[in-house]
């Protein structure tokens, strides 16, 4: 797949104005400030695909993107991040209903990005969400973004950790490290990707 053919359709408030799915849909979700904006332009190759940076909890849209040829209707979806503190309740009851919402009826959903800080590993809205995935039986691809941030020792023990506390689940989950900065893992990440929008390897 060619990510870097990736294209910004729109933004939308609520989800009865996304668009009908009609290929496969790839969602990138996770913690304000985890990182999931530089993730988004680094395997796009795009660098200012997703803002990035912006004051953390503000952004409550839905940005929906074109990936691959237009005719195939594949869809990525980067949804608002979550868990950032200083905002009021009421807004923090709009993700959780939104999120879930989203996570439960999309029918062409193949799987969630799901970005993770690697040195604040499954914080109770991660496991919230990666509940609500689980339950619809999606599946999940963590990346543990910053990784340039620990050292390699430190990295893979919290790799390892993850890992197994999420081994439960099975096939459904699976998880690498990554990196914006050095592109640690940005293969694995586009393989990912091809497996769930279907290109064969072998070609
Ligand atoms: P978002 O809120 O999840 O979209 O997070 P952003 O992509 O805006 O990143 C939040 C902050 O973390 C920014 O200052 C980024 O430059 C920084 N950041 C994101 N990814 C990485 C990474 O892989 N390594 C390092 N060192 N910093 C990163």
């Amino acid at each position: 797949m060619n990510y870097t053919k990736t294209i910004f359709l729109k933004s939308v408030a609520e989800l009865d104005t996304l668009p009908q799915a009609l290929g496969i849909e790839v969602a990138f979700a996770g913690r304000s400030n985890a990182g999931k904006s530089s993730a988004l332009n680094t395997i796009t190759g795009i660098r200012s695909l997703a803002k990035t940076s912006k004051t953390p909890g503000r952004t409550q849209l839905i940005n929906l993107f074109t990936l691959g040829e237009p005719e195939d209707n594949n869809f990525l979806v980067d949804l608002p991040g979550y868990g950032y503190a200083k905002v009021s309740a009421a807004i923090k009851k709009r993700w959780e209903e939104l999120l879930n919402k989203y996570i439960a009826t999309r029918q062409h959903l193949k799987g969630i990005m799901l970005i993770i800080d690697i040195r604040h590993p499954l914080m109770p809205n991660d496991l919230q969400m990666i509940n609500w995935c689980t339950y619809h039986k999606h599946n999940i691809h963590i990346l543990l973004t910053k990784a340039d941030k620990l050292t390699k020792n430190h990295a893979n023990k919290a790799f390892f950790n993850t890992e197994s506390n999420l081994a439960k689940h099975g096939d459904l989950i699976s998880i690498q490290k990554f990196s914006a900065v050095t592109k640690e893992g940005l293969e694995e990440a586009h393989k990912k990707l091809d497996e769930w929008f279907g290109i064969n390897l072998d070609d």
